[in-house]
């Protein structure tokens, strides 16, 4: 059976498709191998051309009331919502990750992105500052042209929760994806369109690195919000302050899940496996320093091992699917050498290993170290490191002692000491009793070298907007010549 998803074409430039000037980019079906599109990439014109289209479409749109910006979002996630099956398999074919994933987190989860945001902009409002008699009114405007940037990981998710609240706002996006997943954008950009959104709004270029950074450098961009990795963040943040551009970015992360020996065992086993194995650990915020307290370890392992075991792999496309294929052969070598390095450090494979073709299985390390590379790296992969404590005061300074700050966790059925530690936490979202969860109303990003800025919730309309004062003098002006 042939999978083909060919798009019309490769970019979405003005309103429509257009095809890409630059060189071929083959998708591929993590599952199979197979190539299921053949895009190009933009040339540098294409990038320049996009970024024209953006900025003389953003003016006109920013000018409409807000409410009638937030229809166009709303109507947006009612079609995303209709068309859930067709785009979860979308998803999954671009991915790799199971249906059962894909028809519950991607598009549904980017869909309330649209709908939250299309619902927040008409609430944005100024301020007026009085000054006795002359007084102040701040403008909460948009920024311009604003420049997304997404990872291979949650490709369609990425892109609603960027576009949602800069278009909310008045900008316009020209959005980059990852080379490895580069169709839910573009299906994105169609349903915007379907959805009544002006043309050169939403725009879509494609390419490897250097498109990014010739989007990133463009005079014409005044935001730039990238998903990615930590050294590519810090080339981007550098780029752009070249032009004093503002910049979100959501990084990688290597999180603390810390596991009290009060907490219910089987919930804290069940997060920590959902904290590292959902996507096949393909996610930034994971908890892949699992800090288990010392009396409840062996049981703890047992446990894990067994219901990780379990965990049915194949089919991308099969409803039983619960573990899929690695995104790209690439990204699976370098999970197999994190193992390798591991084991090599003296790390105890509890379960799983490198696995073979496509696929990485679920995998526990345990009788790890703080210092272990594999207990300080990001893995990008379903590879879980059991690390064990004795106090409380310890493993907070421990779970602290990273260059990342993305997300943290504390399973304890003690209340004060749940918000004691996760407020001692050094990270952008901090769990108690749960992982992972990251609904829209929430906000979400990092601290160190995580990342800066926050998606979501209201907080995100500060990183896709500007504040202007407009001074208003009701006297004279007393002039001292
Ligand atoms: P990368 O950092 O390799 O790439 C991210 C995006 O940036 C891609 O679209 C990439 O293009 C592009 N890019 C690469 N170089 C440049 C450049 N110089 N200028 C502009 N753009 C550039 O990340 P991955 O795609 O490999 O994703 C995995 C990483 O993303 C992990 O480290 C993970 O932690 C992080 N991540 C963070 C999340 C968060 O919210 N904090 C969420 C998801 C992932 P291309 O791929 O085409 O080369």
């Amino acid at each position: 059976m042939t999978h083909s998803v060919q798009p019309a074409a490769s970019l979405y430039i003005n309103g429509e498709p257009v095809e890409g000037r630059g060189t071929e980019l083959a998708v591929l079906y993590p599952y199979t191998g197979e190539v299921i599109a053949r895009l190009h990439e933009a040339s540098v014109d294409q990038v320049a051309e996009a970024t024209k289209v953006a900025a003389a479409a953003q003016p006109a749109w920013a000018g409409l009331r807000p409410i009638e910006r937030g229809r166009v979002l709303l109507r947006a996630a009612a079609i995303i919502r209709e068309r859930s099956e067709e785009l979860a398999r979308l998803e999954t074919l671009d991915t790799g990750k199971p249906i059962q994933e894909t028809r519950v987190a991607d598009w549904p989860s980017g869909a309330d992105a649209l709908e939250y945001f299309g619902g927040l902009a008409s609430t944005v409002t100024g301020q007026m500052i009085p000054l006795g008699g002359d007084f102040v009114y701040t403008i909460r405007e948009a920024l311009g042209v604003c420049a997304g940037i997404g990872a291979w990981n949650y490709p369609s998710q990425i892109a609603c929760w960027k576009a949602a609240p800069a278009l909310a706002m008045g900008n316009a996006m020209v959005f980059k994806p990852s080379e490895e997943t580069p169709l839910g954008a573009l299906k994105l950009a169609e349903i915007l369109t379907e959805a009544g959104l002006p043309a050169g709004i939403f725009n879509v270029v494609q390419g490897r690195g250097a498109v990014g950074a010739a989007l990133v450098s463009d005079p014409r961009v005044a935001k730039v919000s990238l998903t990615g990795s930590v050294a590519t963040g810090q080339k981007v943040y550098a780029a752009a302050a070249a032009g004093m551009r503002h910049v979100t970015m959501e990084l990688g992360g290597k999180s603390p899940l810390i596991v009290f020996d009060d907490a219910s065992h089987e919930d804290a086993v069940g997060a920590a496996m959902l904290a590292n194995f959902y996507s096949s650990g393909q996610i930034c915020s994971n908890g892949t320093r699992v800090y288990v307290q010392a009396g409840i370890l062996p049981a703890f392992l047992d446990r894990l091992a067994t219901r990780a075991s379990k965990a049915r792999l194949g089919d991308p496309l099969d409803d039983q699917t619960q573990h899929g294929p690695i995104v790209s052969a690439a990204q699976a070598a370098k999970i197999r050498d994190a193992i390798r390095t591991g084991l090599a450090e003296g790390a105890r494979l509890v379960c799983g290993g490198p696995g073979e073709g496509a696929f990485v299985p679920p995998t526990v390390f345990a009788d790890a170290t703080d210092e272990m590379w594999i207990a300080r790296e990001e893995i990008f992969g379903p590879v879980m490191t059991v690390l064990t404590f004795a106090t409380e005061a310890e493993v907070i300074e421990r779970a602290n002692a990273s260059d990342y700050g993305l997300a943290a966790g504390v399973f304890t059925r003690d209340l004060s000491r749940g918000h004691r530690v996760a407020a001692a936490l050094r990270a952008g979202t901090t769990w108690i009793n749960t992982y992972n969860l990251t609904p829209v109303e929430a906000p979400f990003g990092g601290v160190k070298l995580s990342g800066l800025g926050r998606e979501n919730s209201a907080a995100a309309i500060e990183h896709y907007s500007q504040l202007k004062s407009v001074y208003v003098g009701m006297g004279g002006v007393d002039a001292p010549y």
